[in-house]
Parts: structure tokens; C-alpha cells; sequence
């Protein structure tokens, strides 16, 4: 990968791997095990996923605005939710909800098989794009869709992870989800969402509370 940003902005230490340390050092402080995730937000470089004016910013512990109202999830949320994923495991094909500006999937992507994410705003789904071609990933699957109702065609996914939270489960991603399969997502109106971890076993649907959690909605339709 040929990183021009990295080079310019490493020069006065923005993105310097004692910067992104101390984001992985503060994750392992809140309780985050899994070493395939603390690597990967060591090794993504999530300053390319912000505007050049907030590149400082982007290893500190907080979400961002991304432009359309939308926010680049805070680096603990997506090590939590990504944790609550994988915890039995690699899963085969995964479903994101959500992809924003591409930064989770680019956690995501080396530590499952198949990954297809959806974003509903269609500049959000180009600038994801750009991002997962530069750094390479041949697993990943971009869809300019209402992730609400899933992606049938790819169905059964052995997980599914939304980054929106909906007021209520959409009963699509549920009937998506493979045997065995979970999902991950925050359900609930704002400033009362609490995130799930959902496992299918049959037509058994068993629940997990996960903790309190602050997403940006999940709405219906494309825009
Ligand atoms: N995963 C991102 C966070 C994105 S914020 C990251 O890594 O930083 C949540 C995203 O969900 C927004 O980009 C929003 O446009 C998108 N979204 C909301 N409702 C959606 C829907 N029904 N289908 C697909 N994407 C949706």
C-alpha cells in the first residue's frame, strides 16, 4: 500500500505508532481480549478514513463526523462489537450493516471469509470503496442498499453486525441469519440503545444483553 497521508502526517506524529499504541493500550484498559483485534486497530490506518482536517484526531478514543450526518464509530465500540462477532471463531460470510466510511469493514475484513456491507448513502458507499480498494481487500463486497432488509441473494451469514440501531430487530436480518449464526447490532431510540448479541439455534432466537451503547439511527430506504 502506498500511503501518502500516513507519510506526511507521520512527520509531525499524528499517526505514529506510539499514537496508535496508546489507542490499543486504552482498548486493553476497557477490557478488550482478542489479540486479531487489538492488531487490527493497530494496523489500520482509520486517519485515512476521516477528513484531512481531523487526521489529528483519529487515534483518540471517540467517533467522528464523516459528513452526512453520519460518524465514524469510536475505535472501543467497533473492538466490542467485533469482539461479540467472533468470539467462537471465524465466521464464513458476514453481513455489515452500516459501512459508513468503510472503517469497520476494514477491521473486519482479514478475520472472516466473505464480508458484504451495505451503507444507504450513496457518496458514504464510493468513499468505503476507495478505501478497501487501497488497502486491498479481495473478501469484501460494497452495496449501495437498505441494509434493513438484508442481502438475501448472500444469505445464510454466519454473522451479522449493524452499525445503526433500529428501534426493533428487522425480522429480515433474523431470517438471515444462518444456524448457529449471530447478530450483533443496537436496537432502541436514542440515548436508551442497548447493544445485542443475537445466536440462532433453529428457529430459537436467544439474547444477549451487551451494555448501553450511543448509534446514529437506522433508517429505512437509500439516500
Ligand atoms: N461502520 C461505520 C460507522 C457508520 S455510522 C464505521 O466503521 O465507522 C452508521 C452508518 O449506517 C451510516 O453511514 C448510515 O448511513 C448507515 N445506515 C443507516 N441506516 C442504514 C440502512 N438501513 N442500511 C444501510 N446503512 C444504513
Amino acid at each position: 500500500m502506498t500511503d501518502a497521508g500516513a507519510v506526511t502526517l507521520s512527520g509531525i506524529g499524528m499517526t505514529s505508532a506510539r499514537t496508535r499504541e496508546r489507542l490499543v493500550q486504552r482498548l486493553v484498559e476497557q477490557g478488550i481480549k482478542d489479540g486479531r483485534i487489538l492488531d487490527r486497530i493497530r494496523s489500520v490506518p482509520r486517519h485515512r478514513f476521516v477528513d484531512e482536517a481531523l487526521a489529528s484526531r483519529a487515534y483518540e478514543d471517540t467517533a467522528l463526523p464523516i459528513g452526512h450526518g453520519q460518524t465514524i464509530s469510536q475505535p472501543y465500540v467497533v473492538a466490542r462489537m467485533t469482539e461479540a462477532l467472533l468470539a467462537r471463531g471465524t465466521p464464513g460470510t458476514v453481513l455489515e450493516v452500516g459501512a459508513g466510511c468503510g472503517y469497520q469493514t476494514a477491521v473486519l475484513a482479514p478475520l472472516v471469509g466473505e464480508l458484504f456491507s451495505i451503507e444507504r448513502i450513496k457518496p458514504l458507499v464510493s468513499r468505503a470503496r476507495a478505501r478497501i480498494e487501497e488497502l486491498g481487500f479481495e473478501n469484501v463486497k460494497l452495496r449501495h442498499a437498505d441494509g434493513m432488509l438484508g442481502w438475501k441473494s448472500r444469505a445464510p451469514f454466519d454473522a451479522i453486525l449493524v452499525a445503526a440501531a433500529p428501534h426493533a430487530v428487522p425480522p429480515q436480518l433474523l431470517q438471515q441469519l444462518a444456524d448457529g449464526g449471530r447478530l450483533v447490532l443496537p436496537v432502541g431510540p436514542e440515548g436508551q440503545q442497548e447493544l445485542l448479541r443475537i445466536t440462532r439455534r433453529g428457529d430459537q432466537f436467544a439474547r444477549e444483553r451487551l451494555g448501553f451503547v450511543s448509534f446514529v439511527p437506522l433508517v429505512g430506504g437509500v439516500a
